[in-house]
């Protein structure tokens, strides 16, 4: 397994044998299953993988978020020789972002909205950094979660609007066994907030059968979530959405697709969750 810093590095080894196909899966590191189980994915449908570790310093809104962001490089490149990985690529900050550094993408309507709205600045950072790893490495395939829905729905966005020529693959969430969605933040949740954190699956869930069972109305359905989460003293809600899941507009009335998602602080983590419905017809 070869680890590069190096833009170059990276652009040289990805085209020493043409005809290989790749795929990229983008990190923040501090590897879990949930990451691991995209480079499996990627592992299946091209030949070789790579994997970006870059803790990406503009995607954070809030200073305290940012400092405490956990990593383990040493760690993380262990789990990746494991699995078979190809390539990692670990750059520094000053290798992604040159002194005068002054250029942005931005994806407009669809991150105006839940963890855009929420986090100003943070898809802006997201789909800059992310542009460029395209840019530098020119993946066949990236891999992405459905954790972060909105994130993959921004950034399929970019793909087609700027036409990069590679196809974005999204992962299903992996959970913790007791539902709570693998993090990489989860380790800096207080023992009572971890104990009690599972309760964010468990109203997505609430919710999700609730539509099966007829309920068409966004506010009640919020309404039984809320009551749920209420019962932890310690969670502040940050947001439930029950949106479509094409356009993220709110629903007023469930029909046929919903994407139901939330932001939950605990103390200071604030962890975020979501679970789709697809009326089968
Ligand atoms: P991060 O390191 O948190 O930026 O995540 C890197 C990639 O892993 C993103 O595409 C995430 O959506 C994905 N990911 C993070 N946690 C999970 C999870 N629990 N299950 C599936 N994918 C995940």
């Amino acid at each position: 397994m070869l680890v590069f810093e190096k833009a170059g590095e990276i652009r040289q080894h990805r085209w020493k044998n043409k005809s290989e196909t790749w795929g990229l899966v983008p990190t923040m590191g501090f590897l879990h299953e949930g990451h691991l189980s995209l480079v499996r994915r990627a592992q299946q449908e091209n030949d070789r993988v790579a994997v970006s570790i870059f803790v990406n310093p503009i995607q954070f809104n809030r200073k305290n978020d940012f400092d405490s962001y956990p990593g383990n490089l040493a760690e993380d490149l262990k789990m990746l020789q494991a699995e078979g990985a190809d390539l990692v690529w670990t750059p520094r900050v000053e290798d992604i972002y040159s002194t005068n550094f002054q250029t942005y993408v931005s994806v407009e309507q669809i991150t105006a909205v839940l963890e855009g709205a929420a986090r100003p600045g943070h898809f802006r950072g997201v789909t800059t950094i992310v542009a460029i790893l395209f840019n530098v490495f020119q993946p066949n395939h990236a891999y992405f979660g459905q954790k972060d829905a909105q994130q993959e729905a921004v950034i399929r966005r970019m793909v087609k609007d700027l036409h990069f020529n590679l196809e974005i693959v999204s992962c299903p969430i992996i959970r913790e066994k007791d539902g709570l969605a693998m993090s990489s933040r989860n380790i800096n949740l207080s023992k009572k907030a971890r104990q009690e954190a599972p309760v964010l699956y468990r109203v997505l869930q609430l919710a999700k059968n609730m539509i099966a069972d007829g309920e068409t109305s966004a506010k009640l359905l919020r309404q039984a979530m809320i009551k749920e989460i209420g019962k932890s003293k310690i969670a502040k809600i940050d947001y439930i959405s029950i949106a479509d899941p094409a356009t993220l507009d709110e629903l007023e009335t469930v029909e046929n697709e919903a994407l139901i998602s939330l932001a939950v602080y605990w103390g200071d983590v604030r962890l975020i969750d979501n679970i789709r419905f697809h009326k089968e017809i």
